[in-house]
């Protein structure tokens, strides 16, 4: 279906959607892409891609925009609470012959994916209703302009509107954990991926090159604090290693609840999800850009090679479910382990833990 004049309308610019249409324009599509959000600033985080989100940004072609940002990460190291060290990764060698590991704020990669895309993202515009037409869909908007589409892609998120309006699910699912996250500047200085595993709540810091760290730090539960600099300080205050250089840097955090979505179908009709909108997990592997960035590879590979767009998107379900599913029981395996006393985990992690962590991405080391 290649230079097909396939009218594709993607909903939502974050990763996935942007990734979409990049991978549809290289397929020789002109999708329109909607995003509900202005393109105001908002507040930036880090991102930690592990080296199969490499290999997917290069089939993008957009491993040379990527290559300077950020810092590429070659070692992860598990510290105990104290900071004494438990297990390390060694990151080259696990993805090797796949892409390197890299660390860098969300915003650029979002710059990289919007360049890709071609720029145009129509800003504001929130769809309010998707009705199956024979062969399309007819899509509504909230300031009251519609249009017809061969194809929609849901990109918008784990709380997405196009999963509901289709029918395909409803609201996503607490994964238990709350997150918070930060930017540091003049903090500690750091080389490696460095995580330190508590009862229940862990801290890890990545670097992000040019001085700056990505702190991201989690606790069991469900219930947001009043004040989340406060709670984290409360949380960590006893730690070691970096921990307490990187709490007395901190200033701006976010904080958020983590979630999961699992959906029967991905989609109905010529309504297709993708991304987070029909797979989100918590984010404990690190694997939910690299989901969506392969995602948008495989759709665009199904659409130029399946003689019709429902036979692509079949042929796209059944070749992203192993991966992503993959994804999220690993990611329930490692959060289980959380709940496990330090004294029992801790010497397991230092015996075993770095097989152990590199087995979580045994799958994803192997062909997309
Ligand atoms: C705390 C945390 C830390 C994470 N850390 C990492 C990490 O280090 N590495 C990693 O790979 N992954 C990480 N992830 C996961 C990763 O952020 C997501 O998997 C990824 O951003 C998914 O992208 P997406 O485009 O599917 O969804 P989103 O990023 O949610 O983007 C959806 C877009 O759709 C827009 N939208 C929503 N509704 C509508 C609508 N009705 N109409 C139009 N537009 C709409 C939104 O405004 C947004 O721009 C983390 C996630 C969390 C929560």
């Amino acid at each position: 279906m290649g230079g097909s004049p396939l009218r594709v309308l993607v909903v939502g610019a974050g990763i996935a959607g942007l990734a979409v249409a990049r991978a549809l324009r290289l397929a020789g599509f002109r999708p329109d892409v909607t995003e509900r959000l202005p393109p105001a600033e908002s507040t930036d985080t880090g991102l930690y891609l592990p080296g199969n989100a490499a290999r997917a940004m290069r089939r993008l072609d957009l491993d040379g925009p990527l290559r300077p940002l950020g810092q590429v990460i070659h070692r992860q190291r598990f510290l105990d609470a104290a900071g004494a060290p438990l297990c390390e990764v060694d990151l080259d060698a696990l993805w090797t012959g796949v892409g390197e590991c890299r660390a860098l704020p969300r915003a650029e990669l979002l710059g990289v994916l919007l360049t890709g895309a071609g720029g145009a993202v129509r800003h504001g515009a929130e769809v309010s209703t998707v009705d199956p037409l024979p062969g399309g869909v007819a899509v509504g908007f909230t300031d009251g302009t519609s249009a017809e589409y061969d194809l929609v892609v849901g990109a918008d998120g784990p709380r997405s509107a196009v999963r509901t309006l289709a029918a395909l699910g409803g609201p996503p699912r607490p994964a238990g954990h709350v997150v918070y996250r930060a930017l540091v500047r003049g903090g500690p200085r750091i080389a490696d991926w460095t995580a330190l595993l508590g009862q229940r709540a862990g801290f890890l810091v990545v670097p992000l090159g040019a001085g700056r760290l990505y702190c991201y730090a989690d606790e069991a539960g469900t219930d947001l604090p009043a004040d989340p600099l406060a709670r984290l300080r409360e949380l960590f205050g006893s730690y070691g290693g970096p921990v307490p250089e990187v709490l007395d840097a901190l200033e701006t955090v976010c904080v958020e609840r983590t979630e999961e979505v699992e959906l029967g179908r991905w989609f109905h009709g010529r309504v297709l999800l993708v991304g987070d909108a029909a797979h989100a997990t918590a984010p404990t592997l690190s694997q939910g850009a690299a989901m969506a960035l392969e995602d948008a590879v495989v759709l665009a590979e199904s659409l130029r090679a399946a003689g019709s767009v429902d036979a692509a998107l079949l042929a796209y379900e059944s070749r992203r479910r192993p991966r992503t599913r993959w994804v999220r029981d690993r990611t329930r395996d490692r959060n289980r382990t959380r709940d496990v006393p330090p004294a029992l985990r801790d010497p397991l992690l230092r015996g075993r833990g770095g097989r152990i962590f590199r087995e979580h991405y045994r799958l994803l080391t192997g062909p997309l």
